[in-house]
């Protein structure tokens, strides 16, 4: 028999949750003489604290500051850029995640290029990309590869399948990113007082909860891995602010059904055998040392961008503020085209169209009609 309360989906539990996560957060602000600033690192947790309506709920007991963790949005605008003009070749089929084809570049959108005749397609899996480099050996099939650790051992998939099915037609332009560095970053910067992280589901699904004890043991800072659902995310917000209210620096797995200790072995070797660590440009950043992955030397008949050279333009210049959005400096509204001259059907930047964008959550769900 199936128990009468479904612990996901309760409406009564989460409300005597929030509840709860209300008082803590009275507790703290008394204790502390300021509101709780936490940062979700995730750009789905991003989304689903606003679908949920869990950050509404919070907006004056806790500040919820979105981090720079959605794919779309910390790409820099040269990288969009190029990956456009690699749409110019006719012999070439472009592959990408649907997030992409959307994003305005200083010149155009994929969409655009697509209207224009170019050969892009949206694929649900990198390897759905090598299946159809197999299926057009006359044409170069180029995957747009970005993500995090959650996405990179997909991209190894990929070239395993490739290389072990000697598909010579495919390859990768890669601009994936890792989490640790962008982290550091942030927190050597100083830029944003926090009291802990919220810390990603799916890349500590991959790269387990001993990859965040650099938090605690270094910066001294509580985190909690999170799941996606309402409950979830206030018990971790609870544990976050229990951590907090103690001063004690713990990363806590409060997702333990999906992740383990070390996180899962075969994706991380997979990972590691295809990619190696190379300095990464981030959106509104600059380059930060070792943060992203590129293609392994001995692969390189894999890598896109030894493969094919693309012009390089000066990214155009605009007002929108991603940059600051995704380093938690600004919350979207602050941007003066929000909901303006910037909205989910005339994005200006890659915050607005992400499905993971903090522009296009508090648009759809925070926005004051
Ligand atoms: Fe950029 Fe639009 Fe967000 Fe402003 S509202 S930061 S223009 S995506």
């Amino acid at each position: 028999m199936h128990g009468l309360i479904d612990p996901y989906t309760s409406s009564k539990l989460s409300r005597a949750l929030l509840d709860e996560v209300k008082e803590l957060a009275k507790q703290f602000q008394k204790e502390f003489q300021r509101i709780p600033a936490f940062m979700e690192v995730c750009g789905s947790h991003t989304m689903a604290l606003a679908r949920t309506g869990v950050k509404k709920a919070l907006q004056d007991d806790i500040r919820l500051i979105s981090g720079p963790g959605c794919p779309v949005c910390v790409t820099d605008q040269a990288a969009i850029d190029a990956m456009i003009s690699l749409t110019a070749g006719s012999d070439r089929i472009i592959c990408t995640f649907g997030d992409m084809m959307r994003v305005p570049g200083s010149y155009g959108t994929l969409m655009q290029a697509k209207t224009e005749g170019k050969d892009i397609r949206v694929v649900y899996s990198p390897v759905d990309a090598v299946r159809i480099a197999e299926q057009n050996p006359q044409k170069e099939v180029i995957f747009l590869g970005i993500g995090f650790e959650t996405t990179i051992p997909t991209l190894a998939a990929a070239l395993k399948e490739a290389e072990e099915n000697e598909v010579d037609n495919f390859s990768i332009w890669m601009a994936a990113k890792l989490t640790e560095p962008i982290l550091r970053h942030l927190l050597n910067n100083k830029e944003v007082a926090l009291d802990g992280f919220l810390l990603p589901g799916h890349v500590s699904m991959v790269m387990g909860r001993k990859h965040f004890e650099f938090l605690a043991a270094e910066y001294h800072l509580p985190g909690v891995i999170s799941g996606f659902e309402a409950i979830e995310l206030l018990s971790s917000l609870r544990q976050l602010l229990l951590l907090a209210l103690e001063q004690n620096a713990l990363v806590v797995n409060d997702y333990r059904n999906v992740v383990s200790e070390e996180g899962n072995s075969h994706a991380k070797y997979w990972m590691n055998h295809y990619f190696s660590s190379c300095d990464e440009p981030w959106r509104g950043i600059g380059v930060i040392a070792q943060s992203g992955m590129d293609i392994r030397e001995e692969y390189r008949q894999f890598n896109a961008k030894e493969k094919f050279s693309v012009p390089m333009r000066s990214p155009r210049k605009t007002k929108c503020r991603c940059g600051e959005v995704i380093r938690g400096l600004i919350d979207p509204p602050e941007c003066s085209l929000f909901g303006k001259a910037c909205t989910p059907l005339n994005p200006i930047g890659p915050c607005m169209v992400s499905s993971e964008g903090s522009c296009a959550a508090y648009y759809q769900y925070m926005r004051e009609e």
